[in-house]
């Protein structure tokens, strides 16, 4: 029975396969648009496959090809698939030859390289092999949600990254797509706002900080919108930031919007978003104990801040909220 789901799996595969290589030899080119298509559609091949749902799939290439450019120790992959596998550990840590292909070899040392296209090689550099090879890790552990989380607590050691990736599975799941770049700026353009670069500045108060993000002058009560879609990984108090809001995206950036007035009514963490809708209002909230205001004029507190899989650090929102206004004038 087991033989039988195998050899018609490894027809399915050999089939896609075709198709696939000859997508990936031609994705650097002209053909960038159809990408996002072509992996949604193996992703959900694969999923009929493994029982893996597309969108944890899908969370978790991207997650790889968000962490490579900004990683020194690992290389960013070609092709459809962005998994990395290093040599190690897809030919098996104590393999004498970090490069073997011989799927044999490989499980003989406990490497994680499949041959998942049926030609005869357990290629870490191909697309097929190597979606197969973390599925089957996958499926080991099992196909519920906690099993998923267990295998990605075990593959990467790392709680955060596990948090993240489950969360871009969420707003994968949500959209149904993974064509998710569409960003608006914070405030509507209706309103009376104003802001310049204010990275870097000091800060008046909690000791020795910079301060790491643009300052949007406008009206209590203005509404704050999200500016991509994105996770609600945190809504509350904080003490510097007041009633803020932290929403990651699929792209690498978390969204920090603080000294708010007050929340949209009902949202809460782990809530889902697209760009525009609205999260909150200005206000002059925080700098004390919860439910503090006034201590400066209203205004959005908005930083962004980037993952390598290790840690977080902030960088200057400005250049792109400039953009983002600009698209805003030209589109509404
Ligand atoms: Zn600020």
């Amino acid at each position: 029975m087991k033989k039988l789901f195998l050899s018609i799996l490894l027809l399915t595969l050999i089939s896609n396969s075709y198709s696939l290589s000859f997508a990936s030899a031609r994705q650097n080119e002209a053909d960038k648009e159809n990408t996002p298509q072509l992996r949604l559609t193996f992703f959900k091949e694969m999923e009929a496959i493994y029982q893996i749902p597309w969108y944890y799939i899908a969370a978790i290439d991207q997650f790889e090809r968000n962490i490579q450019p900004v990683r020194k120790d690992i290389p960013e992959k070609k092709g459809l698939i962005a998994i990395y596998f290093p040599g190690e550990k897809w030919a098996g840590f104590l393999h004498p030859n970090y490069e073997d292909t011989n799927p044999g070899r490989i499980q003989f040392f406990a490497g994680f390289g499949e041959d998942g296209d049926g030609d005869g090689k357990a290629d870490r550099n191909n697309d097929t092999d190597v979606l197969v090879a973390y599925l089957s890790y996958l499926s080991r552990y099992g196909n519920t949600e906690e099993n998923i989380i267990k295998a990605l607590n075990d593959y990467y050691r790392n709680e955060t990254t596990t948090k993240i990736i489950s969360e871009m599975a969420a707003i994968y799941r949500t959209f149904n797509t993974l064509e998710l770049y569409q960003r608006v700026f914070p405030v509507p353009k209706w309103n009376n706002y104003s802001y310049r670069s204010t990275w870097g500045d000091a800060r008046g108060w909690g000791g020795v900080r910079i301060h790491e993000g643009t300052d949007i002058f406008a009206g209590y009560g203005t509404p704050v919108r999200s500016v991509s879609y994105g996770y609600i990984e945190i809504l509350g108090w904080n003490k510097f930031g007041g009633w803020r809001i932290g929403i990651r995206d699929t792209n690498n950036i978390y969204y920090y919007y603080a000294h708010l007035t007050g929340f949209k009514k009902e949202l809460k963490e782990g809530d889902v978003v697209k760009p525009g809708d609205v999260i909150g209002y200005v206000g002059s909230s925080g700098y004390g104990s919860p439910g503090t205001q006034g201590k400066f004029p209203p205004h959005l507190h908005f930083g962004m801040y980037k993952y390598n899989g290790r840690n977080e650090w902030a960088f200057d929102p400005t250049p792109y909220l400039r953009i983002w206004e600009r698209n805003s004038k030209k589109n509404k």
